[in-house]
């Protein structure tokens, strides 16, 4: 590993639950929906980040626990399965069901993965149903996802076939310029998981070699190694480096010339670098603190680094996967401090005592940072933009850019004077 420094701290996290996730996921897998098992508050989180969608029937819902169920004088089992029949027979078109834990329904103990396979048993070749946690009890947003193809991993057909596998949500435009790459640099069998219908898994296999295009899927990539897929370790998919370093991996891992990879990616690498110049002209020089959250922290401070000039003050992260980030922490500055966990006071007054120019950090303490003249950047953001890949790394940097662009607008003095 580089010469980062990595620290630990500990402390409640001010992060986003795993319901968010919700939010790409169902749009991902349309034949698929996703039953929160908990209280009124979730099902006010989970509605005001995926909006209400008014023409089109949700693809998400929360049975509620109520005051009962909470003090245990009704059985929580038998009213959820009245809930899912309930909504199957409303709803035929349904093909997989998460049944997605919550912290009230962690609390009182209900056991979905019993209600969810009794609910196999009996309504076998109507509907999947499958059960995963959202709760906010210890996990961060992202780690939704990890939890839902998790969940998947069991209902993939074996293969030993020679394929690609591409692992994490990517909005449907950037991964399908990505298959493309891989095609014309001669990989012919491309796949994604989460696939775009939830019916269609992808087989998997010891020939399966597995690309993450997300770092916080831990769980997923240790089940899809013991299914004998092969990770190949490569940073990831974010900026112009590290877009190309993980094609040029996946290139080398399936023998691909290095000529023929330089031939293709060369002009696509020429053509983001004229895109970022403006952006870097605003971000180089630019202090960057990044809070923990997302676990996205890691490769976009590489990014803003290594590509945009900006100095890093504090790379926080709230887990730190040592083995899916050694190629990321390779490339990092040698004197970055890389801090695991939240301990949201000190790191509160770290971010006020080394001014920074911007930071990234969850919705909760954008607004008081803003509220400080601290210019912020939500890292919920980043999961819901099309960042990945060599073409997108001016639409990643200017992310960044316009939040420092709108402060300069709004503080039209200090800017003057600060130039
Ligand atoms: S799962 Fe927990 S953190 Fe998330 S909305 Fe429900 S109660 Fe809040």
């Amino acid at each position: 590993m580089s010469g980062a420094t990595l620290l630990k701290e500990s402390g409640p996290k001010e992060v986003f639950c795993g319901l968010t996730s919700i939010v790409w996921l169902h749009r991902r897998m349309p034949d698929a929906f996703f039953l929160v098992v908990g209280s009124r508050t979730c099902a006010h989180l989970i509605q005001s980040a995926a909006g209400v969608m008014i023409f089109a029937e949700p693809r998400f819902g929360t049975a509620i626990l109520e005051e009962r169920d909470l003090a245990g004088l009704a059985d929580a089992h038998d009213e959820l399965n009245r809930v899912v029949k309930n909504l199957l027979a409303r709803r035929p078109e349904i093909k997989t069901l998460f049944l997605v834990g919550s912290c009230p329904s962690e609390v009182i103990k209900i056991d979905l993965s019993r209600v969810a396979e009794n609910l196999n048993i009996e309504l076998k070749g109507q509907v999947t149903v499958l059960n995963y946690s959202g709760s906010g009890i210890e996990t961060t947003f992202t780690q939704g996802e990890d939890g839902a193809l998790k969940a998947l991993i069991p209902l993939m057909p074996k293969s030993d076939q020679k394929k690609l596998l591409l692992v994490g949500t990517l909005a449907n435009a950037v991964e399908d310029r990505l298959i493309s790459i891989f095609n014309r640099l001669g990989i012919d069998k491309v796949e994604s998981f989460p696939p775009r219908q939830s019916t269609e898994l992808p087989s998997i296999g010891p020939e399966t070699k597995v690309l993450l295009t997300q770092p916080y899927l831990t769980d997923t990539a240790r089940e899809l190694k013991n299914k004998g897929a092969e990770i190949i370790d490569a940073p990831f998919p974010l900026g112009v480096t590290g877009s190309t370093l993980w094609i040029q991996a996946a290139a080398n891992s399936f023998g691909i010339d290095k000529s023929k990879v330089d031939s293709i990616l060369n002009p696509l690498i020429s053509r983001a670098k004229e895109a970022l110049a403006p952006h870097v002209e605003k971000l180089s020089g630019k202090k960057l603190f990044l809070l923990p959250e997302s676990q996205l922290e890691i490769p976009l401070a590489r990014f803003l680094s290594n590509e945009c000039g900006m100095e890093i003050v504090e790379i926080g992260t709230p887990y730190l996967n040592r083995d899916l980030m050694k190629a990321e922490i390779d490339l990092l500055p040698p004197d970055c401090r890389i801090v695991e966990g939240q301990h949201v006071e000190k790191q509160l007054d770290r971010v006020r005592d080394s001014s920074p120019d911007l930071v990234v950090c969850g919705m909760g303490l954008a607004n008081p940072l803003e509220a400080e003249g601290i210019s912020t950047k939500w890292s919920i953001e980043m999961v819901f933009s099309p960042i990945h890949g060599i073409d997108q790394a001016s639409d990643l940097a200017e992310l960044f850019s316009r939040p420092l662009r709108r402060h300069d607008i709004l503080n039209p003095t200090k800017t003057l004077t600060s130039n």
